[in-house]
């Protein structure tokens, strides 16, 4: 009897990962459609210089829209992305819209940098550098206008192949920033040995601030650290005015979040460039 219950459980969980199987060959096909056929779209979100709530930058945020209409977030299907390879493709949709835009946005007489997110799975693509380079040859964008947001854990590797990568992304002449910075690893070396511009809080710590003194203590620690190494600094997940203020007061001028602004698509953003101050409430119904 044990043995039968036994094969009976053996059954329901190859079942199971049967179907979870099927569900991600699935949707990977739907990401393959997506690529395809235009489902992918690249919202903005404006990181606001607080105290004139001048928009001095955007970050790109990929959204795909299903076929009934629905946005659905990158947290649900980058990580897939990454394991199948169609972050590459996909990643590059992504940074080329970014330079169209940011090339476009420039001449229209905005002086604005756009931030791309990066994968650790694009940075260490071996076509990846090349790829970056055709980009910004087919959309005539200045590089210095252009900003890869990398996360932490990425650099943090000891492989030396991140580290040539991004003194390659330099020499092309973007800018780099350590997206999620203070989540991801304790070594702080790798910021003397990568040429890195931009430093930004993780939400997290923002989040916290008001309730739990150390996220204060290592907010201020990161803007020392900044500061000290001359890197220009963002918060990000700035919510209310109260961490605004405390910011503010802890030495951090350049921040992103729900506060000012949700990220849109590129119409909605031109709207809050044309009033030139950070629209608060205005493109809030976007997410
Ligand atoms: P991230 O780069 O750290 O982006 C910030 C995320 O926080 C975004 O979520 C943004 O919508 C959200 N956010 C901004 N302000 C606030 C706020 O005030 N409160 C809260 N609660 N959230 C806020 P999103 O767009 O869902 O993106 C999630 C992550 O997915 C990004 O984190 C990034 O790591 C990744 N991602 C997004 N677009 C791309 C892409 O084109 N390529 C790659 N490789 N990753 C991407
Ligand atoms: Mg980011
Ligand atoms: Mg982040
Ligand atoms: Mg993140």
């Amino acid at each position: 009897q044990a043995k039968a219950g036994g094969r009976n459980r053996y059954s329901f969980f190859s079942s199971e990962i049967e179907s979870c199987m099927r569900a991600r060959q699935h949707q990977e096909r739907l990401i393959q459609e997506a690529l395809k056929h235009g489902g992918f779209e690249v919202f903005y979100q404006p990181k606001v210089e607080a105290s004139q709530k001048k928009i001095i930058g955007v970050e790109a945020l990929i959204r795909w829209r299903d076929n009934k209409g629905n946005l659905i977030s990158p947290a649900d299907f980058i990580p897939l992305a990454e394991k199948t390879g169609q972050i590459i493709p996909i990643g590059r949709l992504v940074l080329h819209r970014a330079c169209l835009d940011a090339h476009a946005w420039h001449q229209a007489g905005h002086r604005l940098c756009v931030s791309v997110n990066i994968s650790a799975v694009q940075l260490k693509h071996d076509r990846f550098i090349a790829d970056v380079r055709e980009v910004l040859q087919e959309t005539g964008v200045n590089p210095g206008l252009v900003e890869l947001e990398i996360t932490e854990g990425v650099l943090a590797t000891r492989e030396h192949g991140s580290q040539d990568a991004l003194l390659a992304l330099k020499r092309l002449g973007l800018r780099i920033a350590i997206d999620d910075f203070g989540t991801g690893y304790s070594n702080l070396a790798y910021l003397k040995m990568f040429p890195v511009d931009v430093l930004k809080i993780d939400q997290s710590f923002v989040r916290g601030m008001m309730v739990d003194h150390s996220d204060t203590v290592i907010i201020e620690a990161i803007i020392k650290l900044s500061k000290a190494l001359g890197l220009e600094l963002v918060a990000e997940g700035v919510e209310t005015r109260e961490q605004e203020q405390g910011l503010i007061k802890l030495g951090c001028t350049v921040m992103q979040g729900f506060y000012y602004c949700r990220p849109a698509p590129h119409d909605e953003v031109d709207k809050q460039l044309a009033s030139g101050i950070a629209g608060f409430t205005t493109i809030k119904a976007w997410q």
